[in-house]
């Protein structure tokens, strides 16, 4: 089993989008903290032999270090052709083994997993985008990791009341938003952004 450190040095490796495409505000996790994600799930035993999906999967950096946590299968969501094609450049050969990928949108992939682990649109560009993520990882798993903007932390503990989760962790990180846009001024910005592990009541 690869180290925290030897999954950072390999995420921070891989390719990232190509041509990012703003409305669907593709930003790739940063390696550093998909790692410490990654491992912190490791720990608490939600990666090693189980099946995981990673709604919305981009370019495949959640995906790629569950695989080498152990993960036994992991389903890859993903509706931009050109994300996939990059998703696939990035694959070892013992990787192929554990990802599948589902080119498509997630309203339509109805696997039954143990654990989601996503980091999806923030919902800047087209309102409540994570809302839809959301929904469909509580439809398919009881145990879900995802990423969203820390203001949004009310919208997050309402919503898992609501569908009988319980918010076991949160973890906050200060993002790096690369300078991938035109319209990013600054060349790195940080936004407020947090992991939230949420578990079936
Ligand atoms: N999870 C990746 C990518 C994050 S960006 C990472 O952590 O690096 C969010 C991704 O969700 C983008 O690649 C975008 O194309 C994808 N996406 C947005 N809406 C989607 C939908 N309805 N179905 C499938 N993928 C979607």
């Amino acid at each position: 089993m690869p180290s925290k450190t030897q999954i950072a040095i390999k995420l921070s490796r891989l390719k990232t989008f190509e041509n990012p495409k703003n409305y669907s505000e593709q930003y790739t996790t940063d390696s550093e903290i998909a790692a410490t994600v990654l491992w912190h799930a490791f720990m608490k035993g939600d990666i090693q032999d189980n099946t995981l999906a990673d709604l919305g999967a981009g370019t495949g950096i959640l995906a790629i270090g569950a695989a080498d946590l152990g993960a036994k299968k992991v389903f890859c969501v993903e509706q931009d052709e050109d994300a996939i094609t990059t998703l696939k450049e990035n694959l070892d050969k013992d990787e192929k083994k554990i990802i599948k990928i589902i080119n498509g949108d997630i309203k339509d992939f109805n696997e039954k997993v143990d654990v989601v682990i996503m980091n999806p649109p923030f919902g800047t560009k087209e309102k409540h985008a994570d809302r839809k993520f959301l929904e469909k990882a509580t439809e398919i798993s009881q145990t879900i990791y995802s990423f969203h903007k820390t203001s949004t932390l009310d919208f997050i503990h309402a919503f898992a009341k609501d569908k009988g989760f319980a918010i076991d962790e949160i973890i906050h990180f200060k993002f790096p938003l690369r300078n991938t846009f035109a319209h990013h001024k600054k060349k790195r910005e940080y936004i407020d952004v947090s992991c939230i592990i949420l578990r079936k009541i």
